[in-house]
């Protein structure tokens, strides 16, 4: 204690006031300030770390020319956690409360990333949970197993069951030069069924390009005042699936409305800065991811996707629509496949298994061709335990939903659950409780 805070007590012991004032607490918006500051100064350390950011362009630039060091990154993000421990949020709105205990805990994920830069060694599973608030279910090979066998039977024929399914998938690759055609359909027809149960700032839109030489297969990197750029990996081919996939997930209802949502609910009608930076290895990207894939069924609710693929993108890509059913049901069957990755990431970031074997691995159980098996272990290298965000996230989300009767049966209800979690503050750990009684 400083010398001028013990004049300070003497001179408060001797006046008749109390002596034990409240330890003073920042304001709300002066901690989420600092918090954006703290992700922007560890974006200078980790090229992926900062996601989007459209917060005041002096912030990124004092981080660029500060380029704090590790370790007061990190003294700084414990002190702000000790300062939003003391800030009390009491309010019926329940939105302030999820905001401190968001905050909260996206801060110790960063402090958790700062000790990974500096050599800390995880587990897959301690990541997950201290980055994602999630850890994801362990499955033995044999979960896969009866899977592959429903697979192997819808696929009759000679040869190893991979080479029968790559020969099958041949004839579902959306050709080179009408992928602009397919996509631009799709993402129309996503944002027309979106459209009506999400109330989108006017000057919403996105522009889409076509990449090479990614670890990934789409990314949404959002730009602020509505606005996205969407980017479609082209290395491998792109099957007619990927389509909806994409449109969903990256633009309508996925990523671009979502980021749309936080920033016109959050960031400018409540002013809560944090909102504008995304800091990529955070309990957010779980939300993000999970609500991007759920958005999917939300979106094509029953079989209407069949429908629209076979009588609108198999005809726009020039394949052959009486085979839309067949590749959906294979679809379908593979889909139960999703954990796979999971196993594959866990043993290999674990070194229990080597890239080569990661691969081998999700050949076998993921249903991958050898080229996607391997920039998948990539995606590994670069991402690490993100992984789960894709498959445990969509179910977090999709039990979430539910639980507030969205159910399949219910689809207005649905979009309006859905739609609920996209605009608020929500952690992942959150999404395994049960839901409160509504008044
Ligand atoms: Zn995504």
């Amino acid at each position: 204690m400083k010398s001028a805070s013990i004049a300070a007590l003497v001179l408060l012991a001797g006046a008749a006031v109390p002596i034990a004032q409240p330890q003073q607490t920042l304001p709300m918006n002066t901690i989420a300030e600092r918090y954006v500051k703290l992700v922007l100064a560890l974006g200078q350390h980790d090229a992926d770390y900062v996601d989007a950011f459209y917060g005041p362009p002096a912030w990124k630039a004092e981080a660029e020319r500060q380029r704090l060091p590790l370790t007061d990154i990190r003294a700084s993000a414990e002190r702000l956690a000790a300062d939003l421990s003391r800030f009390k949020t009491e309010s019926n709105d329940e939105l302030p409360v999820l905001r401190h205990a968001y905050l909260r805990r996206q801060l110790d994920a960063l402090v958790s990333r700062v000790r990974m830069l500096e050599g800390a060694t995880l587990t897959f599973d301690e990541e997950s949970q201290a980055l994602y608030d999630a850890v994801a279910p362990v499955h033995p090979d044999s979960y896969f197993d009866a899977t592959l066998k429903a697979i192997d039977r819808a696929l009759p024929g000679e040869g190893p069951l991979i080479e029968r399914y790559e020969a099958f998938r041949r004839k579902f690759v959306i050709p080179a030069d009408r992928l602009t055609s397919v996509f631009d359909r799709a993402i129309a027809e996503c944002r027309s069924r979106t459209l009506p149960h999400v109330q989108l700032p006017a000057n919403e839109s996105f522009t889409v390009e076509y990449v090479k030489n990614k670890p990934w297969g789409g990314y949404n990197w959002y730009q602020g005042s509505s606005r996205s750029l969407i980017q479609v990996n082209t290395d491998l081919p792109i099957y007619i699936d990927r389509a909806i996939d994409l449109a969903c997930h990256e633009g309508y209802p996925g990523h671009h409305v979502y980021n749309a949502l936080l920033e016109k609910h959050l960031v400018r009608d409540r002013g809560w800065v944090e909102f504008s930076v995304y800091a990529l290895f955070s309990p957010q990207s779980l939300i993000a991811e999970g609500t991007a894939n759920y958005g999917i069924e939300v979106a094509f609710p029953g079989d209407e996707r069949l429908v629209f693929e076979r009588d609108v993108l198999f005809p726009a890509a020039g394949l052959d629509a009486s085979q839309a059913a067949a590749y959906a049901g294979t679809r379908a069957l593979t889909e139960r496949l999703a954990y796979a990755g999971n196993e594959a990431a866990r043993r290999y970031l674990n070194r229990e298994i080597d890239r080569p074997q990661a691969a081998a691995w999700l050949t076998r159980y993921a249903m991958m061709s050898p080229a996607s098996a391997e920039q998948r272990t990539r995606f590994f290298d670069a991402y690490r335990s993100y992984v789960i965000n894709y498959n445990l996230g969509k179910d977090l989300v999709k039990q979430f939903v539910e639980s507030r009767g969205g159910v399949a049966t219910e689809p207005a209800r649905r979009w309006t659950e859905f739609v609920r979690l996209l605009a608020s503050p929500r952690l992942p750990s959150d999404l395994r409780a049960p839901a409160r009684p509504r008044r």
